[in-house]
């Protein structure tokens, strides 16, 4: 569908993904990561450069072999890639170098909605690490206040909650030398996520607001739609988009938000890239979120309703496989339970085993939540639970 190569920086398994949506359009892609990556090992080719996503040498040598770069992580070397433009003026770069460069700081990037009228959770920059400086935002904020690591940020690794003064030194302690900002506590009654893909024509489309559900600040299981009333879900899609819209260049973004009781929306933070929260839109939507992010690089059409569900009773749920806590490899165990189950699908990564570490998912996709819910209780090893 495009003779031109997509280059993709990092190789986990949205990178993987990504390839596979891109193979069934014919579209050629190249990983620059280390060997053997997820995304290396189902794309066998020679071209696959070796090597780190932080690395201009590296970046470079990606450059060399593709026409448009991409990213399916944002804690890039944004330096090396505006270089890297400037070296190479035909590659097209998207997300755009200046819309990574604003989102990977999870500060600057609450300013940038703010400046564009975006509701985000209440924040404010650490200007020292110092038991002074937290104490003088308990003051102002109240306890528990969160506090987070501007960069490098995953899975709740760069955050720590103060929930009382007594906290301040282990948090000083657990983020030491990392860019902090501190964030109000959000007292929110769901975590809800929207996918939104920008065209290259600048035309946002919205994929259906769904429910996340964490678990030691990972995702655990998303529902799809979310169990809210139309009305937010609508206002949710809106705000994504308006979020989205505030970043410029073209791709796919995952934006999370949190509901609070009395129906206000806030936005959390927002991705540029194919989303955990968004997996379940290979099974359950016209157009994965991974192909939209390819169509939307390349430049191929995105006709209306091409994110919508694909049915109009699609009901979905996602539920993530994590690495087993006690014992290698017990996550299969759910895995092979999945495919005992009609209306599952298991993706795994291609990843060695390791506690908590982001497997594989599974999509359960059917026409009721309820008939979704008794599918993942079979799933998950709920006793009383038969293969629906
Ligand atoms: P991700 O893997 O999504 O990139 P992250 O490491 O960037 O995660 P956040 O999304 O900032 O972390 O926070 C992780 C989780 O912590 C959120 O999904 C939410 O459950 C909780 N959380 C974050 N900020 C707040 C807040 N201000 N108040 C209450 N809970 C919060
Ligand atoms: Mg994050
Ligand atoms: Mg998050």
């Amino acid at each position: 569908m495009d003779g031109r190569t997509i280059g993709i920086l990092g190789g986990g398994q949205l990178g993987r993904m990504i390839v596979e949506a891109a193979h069934r359009l014919n579209i050629k892609t190249v990983i620059l990561d280390a060997p053997q990556s997820p995304a290396k090992q189902i794309n066998a080719l020679d071209d696959h450069v070796d090597g780190s996503f932080t690395d201009y040498e590296s970046i470079a040598k990606l450059a060399e072999k593709v026409d448009i770069i991409t990213v399916e992580i944002e804690h890039v070397d944004v330096d090396a890639l505006v270089r890297i433009q400037a070296k190479f003026p035909k590659i097209e770069i998207y997300p755009l170098p200046e819309t990574i460069k604003l989102i990977q700081d999870k500060y600057l990037q609450k300013q940038h909605l703010i400046q564009h009228g975006i509701n985000v959770t209440d924040s404010k920059a650490v200007l020292e690490n110092s038991a002074e400086e937290l104490n003088k935002i308990g003051d102002e904020y109240g306890f528990p206040f969160m506090l987070k690591s501007r960069t490098l940020a995953y899975d709740g690794r760069g955050n720590f909650v103060v929930k009382d003064q007594s906290y301040i030194a282990k948090a000083l302690e657990f983020l030491a030398n990392r860019p902090l900002y501190a964030e109000k506590w959000c007292p929110f009654t769901k975590e809800l996520a929207v996918m939104v893909v920008r065209s290259i024509e600048g035309e946002v489309f919205a994929y259906p607001t769904v429910e996340t559900i964490h678990q030691n600040n990972i995702c655990h299981l998303v529902y799809a739609p979310a169990r809210i009333t139309d009305t937010e879900a609508k206002k949710a899609e809106l705000l994504a988009k308006n979020a989205v819209k505030s970043f410029p260049g073209c791709g796919i973004f995952g934006v999370e938000m949190f509901l609070l009781p009395n129906g206000e929306l806030l936005i959390n933070e927002i991705a540029p890239r194919p989303h955990n929260s968004g997996h379940y839109t290979i099974d359950a939507c016209v157009t994965s979120q991974f192909e939209a992010h390819v169509r939307a690089v390349t430049g191929l059409p995105m006709p209306q309703g091409f994110t919508d569900f694909a049915t109009t009773n699609t009901n979905a749920i996602m539920l993530n496989v994590l690495g087993d806590k006690q014992t290698a490899n017990k996550e299969l165990e759910t895995c092979r339970r999945a495919l005992e189950t009609p209306h599952s699908s298991v993706y795994l990564y291609g990843k060695t085993t390791r506690p908590e570490r982001k497997m594989g998912h599974i999509n359960i996709v059917t026409s009721s939540m309820s008939d979704a819910e008794n599918r993942l209780a079979y799933i998950m090893g709920n006793s009383s639970a038969t293969i629906p």
